[in-house]
């Protein structure tokens, strides 16, 4: 993607901007900006029909200060190194806003998953871990799912890297399946962090009286889930949609029927009682809360004058463009930003590895009470630096993050050189 539709400048840009604001000297800002490390790899894989394919994948390293690097791999035909970089910076922000002692990566292949069969989407995931195994490892690097990827493609994964290591690592990479090590609640976790925001949101705008209707883009992994635990609460889940399309009910969706609709039919169009309407629609629709979970970009200076929900929580990385951004501060829309919102995930994930670590394996209950605790904190810390520097909430936790991995640098530097009004 070019211009301002690249993440990659967008998201350092984003950072860039947080960086003025709090005084980081030159050098300091040029560290913080570019990735630690790049790594690109060719995958070859042999195809069901015989022939040789090879696949281009990626694992960029953004920043370790804070602890090792951490982050999804992702299966899409869109995939670009610079898409990744953007990626991996946004991890970096992620694991610091909610303060697990991680950095920030992320991988990618490009390649659209749901053309291969069983067996060409195994040998490929473990053809990649294999590819990244000299540059990861359970102290410098742990991959996990992103868009495309999920626990058994982890199954796999975990599987090819202790075969060559010899013995069973399971803290190699997060959101495994249970019977592997996988955490409880990880299948949820970046849901049910996405709902804790929008809970403490509701409270912020005194709109906790009133039954919230949603609108959610995407019914993945995260759509889904969000969908479920909102239904669940009591909200009314008025529209959702997927690659196929999208349906609309203005008296409320069950998630769970659409879920097994989508089984069968493979996707959410033509569930029965539903007017259909199409993604970009869903963005306009009248609601309360509008949650994008699906991919990049899809609120922008073209659809942001038009939506209708007051509050927008990013459950997809980066789902909101800056001129958007700025369309919608205007209009007085809360945007609960990626680096906060959809921060569960990785948060149940350094629980997972947390586990792994000490062969120690914790409840539901205690996974679902210690998330809960992390994600109301994280979202009143953003909020009260919202409301002192009067900024919306992405510059907010974008400013703790960057503060975060800038005193780790600092504490680490000799000469402390980080801060312009450090002596
Ligand atoms: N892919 C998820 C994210 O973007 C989770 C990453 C992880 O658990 O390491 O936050």
């Amino acid at each position: 993607m070019q211009g301002e539709k690249n993440i990659w400048l967008m998201t350092q840009k984003r950072v860039e901007k947080t960086m003025e604001m709090l005084g980081l000297k030159p050098g300091l800002k040029e560290y913080l900006r570019e990735p630690r490390r790049v790594v690109e790899v060719s995958l070859r894989v042999q195809m069901d029909n015989g022939e040789i394919d090879v696949f281009k994948g990626y694992r960029v390293q953004h920043n370790s200060d804070r602890g090792p690097t951490k982050g999804g791999l992702r299966f899409s035909s869109t995939v670009t190194v610079d898409d990744v970089k953007a990626l991996a910076m946004l991890m970096t922000l992620k694991t610091a806003v909610v303060g697990v002692p991680f950095g920030g990566a992320k991988g990618g292949v490009t390649v659209n998953p749901k053309k291969l069969s069983l067996r060409e989407l195994e040998a490929l995931s473990r053809q990649f871990i294999l590819e990244l195994s000299p540059n990861i490892g359970i102290d410098t690097d742990i991959p996990a799912p992103d868009v495309g990827t999920n626990p058994q493609i982890m199954a796999w994964m975990t599987d090819a890297y202790s075969v060559q290591q010899g013995h069973f690592v399971p803290g190699i990479v997060t959101g495994k399946p249970v019977e592997l090590g996988g955490s409880q609640g990880r299948d949820e976790a970046t849901s049910a962090g996405v709902v804790s925001t929008i809970i403490s949101a509701l409270k912020e705008m005194n709109m906790d009286n009133i039954e919230p209707r949603v609108a959610i883009q995407g019914f993945g992994n995260a759509g889904f889930h969000c969908a479920r635990i909102l239904h669940d609460m009591g909200f009314k889940i008025i529209a959702v949609s997927d690659t196929g399309g999208g349906i609309y009910n203005p008296q409320g969706i069950h998630p769970q029927q659409v879920l097994e609709h989508k089984n069968t039919s493979s996707s959410v169009c033509n569930f029965s009682g539903c007017e259909p309407i199409d993604s970009r629609q869903l963005m306009e629709i009248d609601c309360d809360i509008l949650i994008p979970a699906a991919l990049e970009n899809q609120i922008d200076e073209d659809n942001a004058p038009h939506v209708k929900a007051r509050i927008i929580a990013e459950a997809a990385n980066a789902p909101v463009t800056p001129e958007a951004d700025e369309i919608l501060d205007d209009r007085g829309i809360l945007v609960i930003p990626d680096l906060l919102c959809n921060a569960g995930g990785v948060t149940v994930s350094y629980f997972e590895w947390v586990q792994n670590c000490q062969s120690y394996y914790w409840t539901y209950r205690e996974v679902s009470s210690k998330l809960k605790k992390i994600m109301e904190r994280s979202f009143s810390e953003v909020y009260a630096i919202a409301g002192e520097r009067k900024v919306n909430m992405r510059t907010a936790a974008t400013l703790l993050a960057v503060k975060r991995v800038a005193d780790a640098v600092s504490l680490k530097t000799t000469r402390s050189h980080c801060y312009l009004d450090q002596k």
